[in-house]
């Protein structure tokens, strides 16, 4: 889509205001120009549309538009908001899954990303993975790279290229790391940090004013960072507050043991980061696990409650980005997500390549439902009660199943909160940038998983409905027909044609 020309698109929309909210539209107008949602009028007929359209494009002062009409059984979503992932893993997906989380990282992790000091191929392999994420309908993308400046630079060019909204970080890591993968000393590892985020910063926007790679401070985990490594890149946080963060907190028993041990003047894992000023409202922190799991065991009263974990993430107003995929791969654990979003926590989703097996954000929206049922049963089984069921809305979460609108939340407007842009993309409301997936459960998409047909095409609510939940559960790339990023077309499967 030519950024200069408006573009109107006709048919159903489906997004979501909060984690409890699903609006579906069936008959939506909505006008994208210079990349923004121009307009959105959300209820027009079709004997009605032609007027419409007439009248909303003249209040523009638009005398020329491409329209869009979406066939029966294609709707729009906001894209997908991956909020943790490791660009330079991909090429282990599907390998190591009989390791746990550090012995994962020395054998699996560690040796593959050491050979992204080849830059060749850095750019060969960043290129597949981000033209896959975007073909998945990742729309914006949390990425880790290695610990070289140079490959790091690299990604953040090929998702500047290619047109996906990103965070770009370079790993710090000084310590508890291998030999021929680990940085000389603090000092080496801040200059090479400001290099990045100089070069990310350097990128033209195609369209002048609308950034979308951004720079990222990435402390790999406590473990591999020295606290002079923790406190210079507090230093860095502290003097640009615009500086987005991410890191990875109590993902696996082993790990939060080892972070007590050196950490032992830090009352938890989250008070490691809080101290170094590392927690804030930009800060994206993956998994949590385990958080409060002292808490949990030891019947906690309400003071050890107001000082938990959980609180002091909440009221520095951090993220938390739940990677069920790779919490299940790699046996870390089942984060307690519903309780997380009833306490008012910032919630949404990652991959977490190669940890997780699966780059599409859709494996992590199935395995974030079936964590969530496991929480329940769980919960039925100590209580000896019958498996609570998702239907009274909005009713807490906790322990109990989260049902389709969460689900969708997750994957999309709680990743923009996560990531600090629920102003600029999340949902389809006017004002916000037109990030956004074309869906299709045709037959031609040549996915049988999710065909429909008869009724199940009506544009109602109701149908539409149920298109979302086949989609989100037995859907995938065939079915993601096109992919927009800032209006712009720049992936899924009509862009390849
Ligand atoms: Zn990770």
């Amino acid at each position: 889509m030519a950024s200069s020309l408006p573009t109107i698109f006709y048919g159903p929309i489906l997004h979501t205001l909060n984690h409890h909210t699903l609006q579906i539209l069936p008959r939506a107008l909505l006008a994208v120009a210079g990349g923004r949602i121009a307009w959105l009028i959300e209820n027009v007929l079709p004997s009605d549309s032609g007027d419409t359209i007439r009248s909303a494009a003249a209040s523009k002062g638009w005398h020329v538009a491409r329209l869009h009409a979406l066939k029966d059984g294609e709707f729009i979503i906001p894209g997908f908001i991956d909020t943790h992932t490791h660009a330079p893993q991909f090429p282990n997906l599907g390998r190591g899954q009989d390791y746990e989380l550090l012995g994962w990282l020395h054998h699996i992790t560690f040796p593959t990303e050491s050979r992204f000091k080849d830059l060749e191929y850095a750019r060969r392999t960043y290129e597949s993975v981000v033209r896959r994420t975007l073909d998945c309908g990742t729309t914006t993308c949390c990425y880790y790279a290695t610990l070289h400046e140079e490959a790091t630079n690299i990604l953040a060019d090929v998702v500047h290229k290619l047109g996906q909204r990103a965070f770009v970080g370079k790993c710090n890591m000084d310590r508890e790391s291998p030999d021929h993968y680990c940085e000389p000393s603090a000092q080496v590892s801040i200059e090479a940090t400001q290099g990045t985020i100089q070069h990310i910063r350097g990128l033209k926007p195609a369209i002048p004013g609308m950034n979308l790679v951004h720079p990222i401070l990435t402390p790999r985990f406590a473990i591999s960072c020295t606290p002079e490594l923790l406190g210079s890149l507090g230093e860095l946080a502290r003097v640009d507050r615009t500086l987005a963060i991410q890191t990875h907190i109590s993902e696996n028993p082993s790990e939060v043991d080892f972070v007590r041990t050196l950490f032992p003047d830090c009352r938890t894992y989250a008070h490691v980061y809080d101290a170094y000023g590392l927690l804030r409202e930009n800060t994206v922190l993956a998994h949590g696990c385990h958080l409060d799991s002292d808490l949990l065991d030891a019947g906690a009263d309400e003071e050890a409650i107001s000082e938990s974990e959980i609180e002091l993430i909440l009221s520095r107003g951090a993220g938390l980005s739940h990677c069920p995929t790779s919490n299940l791969n790699l046996r870390s654990g089942v984060a307690r997500v519903g309780e997380w979003l009833d306490r008012g926590l910032k919630v949404s989703l990652g991959t977490d390549v190669s940890g997780g097996y699966s780059p599409s954000m859709l494996d992590a929206v199935r395995h974030a439902s079936f964590c969530s049922k496991l929480v329940a049963m769980e919960h039925a089984r100590k209580e000896n009660s019958t498996l609570p069921v998702a239907n009274g809305k909005p009713a807490p979460l906790g322990n109990r199943q989260l049902p389709l609108e969460t689900l969708l939340f997750l994957a999309t407007l709680g990743g923009a909160e996560v990531c600090n842009l629920a102003s600029e993309v999340g949902n389809l409301v006017p004002g916000k940038s037109f990030d956004a997936l074309v869906v299709s459960l045709r037959p031609e998409t040549r996915n049988p998983n999710v065909w429909v047909e008869g009724d199940e095409l009506q544009r109602s609510e109701e149908s539409l409905q149920i298109l979302l939940e086949k989609f989100l559960l037995c859907g995938d790339d065939r079915n993601i027909r096109a992919v927009y990023v800032a209006g712009r077309l720049a992936g899924g499967a009509d862009a390849s044609i």
